[in-house]
């Protein structure tokens, strides 16, 4: 309160405050004695004028447990004024506690030293405003919380609307959905009927064809058995098939494969279980199988399939076993196989060569042997013109003339022609067969055959022919000489003259152990020839016929015969064919070794044989003729001798020692003699 020195009173002072409409008090002390308290106030304690000059408390028990009393002592301790807007109090008003609300003040009046000296209570009730804004603020928190709940309505609201809105259109397409199912639906019974009159007429051919087909298995000519792939049950069965594995009907029924055909279980069930898990059919050609067919253990040569039989998701339902027994075929063709090997042999061994001509390509294929024959490289390409090209000049018109005529009249031909071999080697006769071959329209396809190399057999054939002319040759001059010497006898008969006569006998008995020999010779080749030379075997002394032999060499006196050795050996042989074998090789020493004084022959054992041999001291005989020297009708140079033979001696001879068991042959050095030698077994 400032300072400063009042015109008013007091007392004016309090009389004035008292009528201001703002209730007011003034408390002092500690004990907060109301000093003074306006009609206002007083209004609102609800008390009356008797309050002023009690304390507070006393005035206002009420306040007991309220905090008015407390802050009033804080602001006369503290001199801070305390002030409070809407403030609630409890008084008694009329005998009754209420609650009324207050904007108030307590303000601490100070003397000039500071000290509070009073405290001045200004209060205005506000009890009808603040409950006014209370009822406003609830109507306001009412309003809004009606607010909250309408938004959030508001917003399920929203939200309801959307989810209409979706199930409005779920609910459209649902719709269409519903429309086009219905429409499929629709069409879909359409088709069920359809398929189901398919499926009528499927069954029904099923059945027709099942039917069908159990028929063709029936009547099938090949054997046929159909197993279940689950259990290997036999489902069905032909009469083929039962032929093949040799069973009666009975025992293939209600059973597996391997129960009815057990002897095939061991090789086969791996097999047809390969076929079921793989689906892979397994087909045999020829397999050659141990069947027990109607009791009996036979090998039978089979062609058979295992053919895996579907279900539709692919899986093996049934395995169908397609049999033929082929046995008959293949040992046919074994028969044939065998027949063609032998034929093949037949043609290796008789050094035969094969030929082929393709007419259309003039190609020739031709046999090992006949590329031998030809002096072709082995496996070099031929053409049948260059073939032909090989045949000697004179021979090449009739060899394809032959080969024409041959296609002409479908006939075999047979020919024979000299060809000049490739690789310049001596000329050779072939003999060639063959035959054209044909196709369907009768045209001819091929031309085929054999041929052989014949050079040898015609230079025998040569020989032969050369033979029979020395042969008559031989035959003719010691028939001539005969002749002559008989006329001569015959023109004498009258008047033999004894100088004469002895010289005639003698002449025509030379001629006549001429034709002797040389007929001899000819029988024994006629003999040998037809294997009839038989021997008549005796036991004797060697030397001793050494000595009884050859006496017209003894008697000539030209050679001296001298026997050494063992003069006791004996042989069982044919004495006469041996002596025959003796005289041939003296006579050639007489022949062909005319100055050889001494003949000399040798008798010894080797080993458990008997080895002869007639020695000669004359030309000899080259190395290159003597390997040639025991064939038939080999001569060698014929023309130095004039009492050459008939190229048989020697060829006889081995003959008869080849048949003793015996050997022959020749020590010959030109210039210093031969000694012919054999052996017989003694
Ligand atoms: P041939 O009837 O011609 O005498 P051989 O078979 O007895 O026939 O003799 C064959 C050939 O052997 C004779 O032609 C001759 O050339 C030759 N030959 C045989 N013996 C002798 C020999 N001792 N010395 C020389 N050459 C001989």
């Amino acid at each position: 309160m400032s300072n400063y020195p009042s015109h008013f009173s007091s007392e004016l002072l309090l009389t004035i405050l008292s009528q201001a409409t703002t209730a007011t008090a003034i408390h002092s002390t500690d004990e907060m004695i109301i000093e003074t308290a306006n009609d206002a106030m007083i209004a609102v304690w609800g008390k009356d004028k008797s309050v002023i000059g009690k304390p507070i408390e006393e005035a206002l028990p009420e306040l007991k447990g309220q905090p008015f009393l407390g802050l009033l002592q804080s602001v006369l301790h503290t001199g801070q004024t305390i002030a409070g807007s809407d403030t609630r109090a409890d008084l008694v008003v009329d005998g009754e506690l209420k609650p009324f609300y207050f904007d108030f003040e307590y303000r601490a009046i100070k003397n000039d030293e500071g000290e509070v000296i009073c405290i001045l209570h200004t209060a205005t009730d506000v009890t009808a405003r603040y409950l006014s804004r209370r009822r406003e603020m609830e109507l306001e928190s009412e309003l809004q919380a009606a607010n909250q709940e309408l938004a959030a309505t508001n917003e399920e609201l929203a939200a309801a609307n959307e989810e209409l809105a979706a199930a409005n259109e779920e609910m459209s397409s649902s719709n269409e959905e519903l429309a086009s199912t219905l429409e499929q639906l629709t069409v879909t019974n359409e088709e069920l009927a359809e398929s189901q009159e398919i499926l009528k007429k499927l069954n029904y051919s099923l059945a027709e064809s099942e039917a069908r087909f159990r028929a063709v298995v029936t009547q099938a000519p090949v054997g046929v058995c159909i197993i279940s792939a689950h259990d290997l049950m036999i489902q069905d069965v032909n009469d083929a098939y039962l032929k093949v594995v040799g069973r009666e009907r009975a025992s293939m029924q209600n059973r597996t494969i391997w129960q009815a055909v057990p002897e095939a279980a061991a090789v086969y069930a791996p097999i047809m279980n390969k076929v079921i898990s793989t689906g892979v059919a397994f087909s045999a050609i020829e397999h050659e199988l141990q069947l027990v067919r109607n009791g009996l253990t036979q090998s039978a040569f089979v062609n058979f399939v295992y053919e895996p039989v579907r279900f539709e998701d692919n899986s093996v339902k049934a395995i169908m076993i397609v049999a033929v027994d082929v046995t008959e075929q293949v040992e046919a063709r074994r028969q044939i196989e065998a027949a063609e090997e032998m034929l093949r042999q037949a043609i290796d061994s008789a050094n035969m060569g094969t030929w082929m001509v393709d007419l259309a390509t003039d190609k020739l294929t031709i046999s090992e042997q006949a590329e031998k024959i030809h002096g072709v490289t082995q496996g070099a390409e031929m053409t049948f013109t260059a073939a032909l090209n090989l045949v000697a000049p004179e021979h090449t018109q009739k060899v394809s003339n032959a080969i024409e005529q041959a296609i002409k009249t479908k006939n075999s031909f047979e020919t024979e022609y000299i060809i000049n071999p490739l690789d310049g080697s001596r000329p050779r006769w072939l003999k060639t067969t063959g035959r054209a071959y044909y196709d369907d329209q009768d045209k001819p396809v091929s031309v085929s055959g054999t041929m052989i190399d014949i050079t040898e057999s015609k230079a025998y054939d040569q020989q032969k022919d050369d033979f029979i002319s020395i042969a008559s040759h031989e035959l003719k001059t010691p028939v001539t000489s005969l002749k002559a010497a008989l006329q001569l006898l015959d023109r004498m008969k009258a008047n033999p003259s004894p100088q004469v006569l002895p010289k005639l006998i003698e002449q025509s008995n030379r001629s006549m152990d001429k034709i002797s020999t040389l007929i001899e010779d000819l029988l024994n080749l006629s003999r040998m020839n037809e294997g009839q030379l038989k021997l008549d075997k005796t036991k004797f002394t060697i030397a001793h016929m050494l000595n009884q032999c050859c006496n017209h060499v003894r008697v000539a006196g030209k050679h001296e015969l001298i026997l050494q050795g063992d003069e006791k050996l004996e042989v069982k042989a044919d004495e006469h064919r041996v002596d025959q074998v003796i005289v041939n090789m003296v006579n050639n020493a007489v022949k062909y070794a005319p100055n050889s004084k001494q003949i000399v022959f040798n008798v010894e054992k080797v080993g458990n044989m008997a080895r002869i041999s007639v020695k000669d001291t004359g030309p000899g005989i080259a190395p290159d003729k003597i390997v040639h020297l025991f064939e038939r009708y080999y001569r060698t140079d014929a023309s130095g001798y004039q009492n050459s033979g008939l190229g048989l001696g020697l060829y006889i001879s081995a003959e008869i020692i080849r048949k003793h068991g015996g050997e022959i042959g020749v020590d010959s050095e030109l210039g210093k003699g031969s000694t012919f030698w054999f052996t017989l077994p003694l």
